[in-house]
């Protein structure tokens, strides 16, 4: 109980920006896709929060530090603001795989901390990514998830959560 919200998670990297072989490691680095900003508004009308969940583990490799991954994500946020909506949340893991932390998807720790933060009932909320551990890690954390590729957009993904919610 006491759990009111249902959210969706986004990853970042390949689903909100173009994804980068070298890493979104500063400002000049993020490339928005084109059409995020419309199906976020069509998610937060549906009454979702929409947060983002991302591994950024260039922190802790010494690619780039917090305050650029700050400025990346006020970047995106100003982004979503000029076009009428916004994003409820940014959660990151700055760690690298070999620290076995307990946020770094494919395990949950983002999204159950988010939860526990913005009091989100994970059985009604999806995680939405390009990767298998943004599924995985939807799966540990009890929420529905769908991946998206080149076939299945985001703007397909929400159909398809908007549709299944008789939206
Ligand atoms: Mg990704
Ligand atoms: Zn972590």
């Amino acid at each position: 109980m006491n759990k009111p919200n249902k959210a969706i998670f986004l990853d970042r990297d390949g689903v909100i920006n173009k994804e980068r072989s070298t890493y979104v490691k500063t400002v000049s680095e993020l490339e928005i896709f084109s059409g995020v900003a419309s199906a976020v508004k069509k998610l937060k009308d549906a009454g979702f929060l929409v947060i983002i969940v991302t591994n950024q583990s260039a922190v802790n490799r010494g690619l780039t530090n917090h305050d650029n991954v700050n400025d990346i994500h006020f970047n995106i946020q100003e982004y979503f603001r000029k076009n009428d909506t916004f994003i409820d949340g940014f959660y990151y893991c700055p760690h690298r795989p070999d620290e076995n932390c307990s946020c770094r998807k494919p395990k949950p720790g983002l999204l159950l901390k988010a939860a526990e933060e913005l009091k989100i009932d994970l059985q009604s909320s999806w995680m939405i990514g390009d990767s298998d551990s943004d599924i995985q890690a939807a799966k540990l954390a009890g929420c529905k998830s769908i991946k998206i590729n080149a076939e299945t957009s985001l703007t397909s993904a929400i159909q398809t959560i908007l549709s299944s919610i008789g939206s």
